[in-house]
């Protein structure tokens, strides 16, 4: 299976120009990569001509929200349809920084089937505002994913993909990158809450990616320590150069 790695840009840059010259050096790169799938997630503006300049697979774009309605009295949101009519494939739902903005569990859940059953790949970011050594935000992860999943069933994992993005690790205030250790734990922690809610051979078949100050310099570890399959880079993703050693060094491993 190919390794994922998603570049989520936030909100930068800020003009559409500065947008294609960022993504045409990228999917430069990206495009000779034969193992790795990545996916540019930039502001919904410049989803659709960024996506006419994606040439072949290896490097497609991706949308960093979608709404759970199909169309209607819903300003300023976007669907799932929408979406697919610009060939969109991914979807991240569930980031943390619009949660902190006032999405709710239960809102991720409608998206999450929304996006699903419109036959998107969509990677639901998970992850717990502080750690506590005695191990108690397991039960916060616990219910983000037993929550954000209570709509599914079995066929819909086909294309669920899990990011765990601990908060504390993510953007420039964080504390930095989360250990590889801790990050297979959780790995393997996602996949039993998963098969209890279903079953353990749906569990596996989960993707899971790690987010959070994710640079050239951590990827290697992450791969190998973390038994991830992808990444999800925030910062990282806008400067080229750091973004294309990231690719590189997760082509070879
Ligand atoms: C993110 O935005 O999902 C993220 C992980 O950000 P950063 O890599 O900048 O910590």
């Amino acid at each position: 299976m190919k390794k994922l790695i998603i570049g989520n840009w936030k909100m930068f840059p800020n003009s559409a120009l500065e947008a294609k010259k960022l993504f045409c050096v990228i999917k430069k790169t990206a495009g000779k990569k034969k193992n790795i799938q990545t996916v540019i997630c930039p502001p919904s503006l410049f989803i659709k001509d960024l996506a006419s300049q994606a040439t072949g697979s290896r490097c497609v774009v991706g949308a960093q929200n979608l709404f759970w309605e199909k169309e209607g009295p819903f300003t300023g949101e976007i669907s799932a349809e929408m979406l697919k009519s610009i060939k969109v494939k991914y979807v991240i739902v569930g980031h943390s920084e619009r949660r902190l903005m006032g999405e709710t569990s239960e809102d991720i859940a409608k998206k999450v089937v929304a996006s699903l059953r419109a036959g998107l790949n969509t990677v639901l970011c998970i992850g717990e505002l502080e750690r506590d050594s005695s191990g108690n935000f397991t039960k916060f992860l616990r219910e983000e994913i037993q929550v954000a999943l209570k709509f599914l069933n079995r066929p819909m994992f086909t294309r669920l993909i899990i990011a765990y993005e601990p908060i504390w690790a993510i953007g420039k205030k964080g504390g930095g990158a989360a250990e590889p250790e801790d990050v297979l734990e959780v790995s393997i922690f996602i996949r039993k809450v998963i098969a209890d809610m279903f079953d353990k051979k749906t569990a596996m078949s989960v993707p899971i990616l790690y987010g959070g100050s994710v640079d050239h310099k951590n990827t290697q570890v992450f791969f190998e320590k973390g038994e991830i399959q992808g990444l999800l880079v925030g910062r990282a993703s806008l400067d080229p150069k750091k973004f294309e050693k990231i690719i590189s060094i997760a082509e070879d491993i």
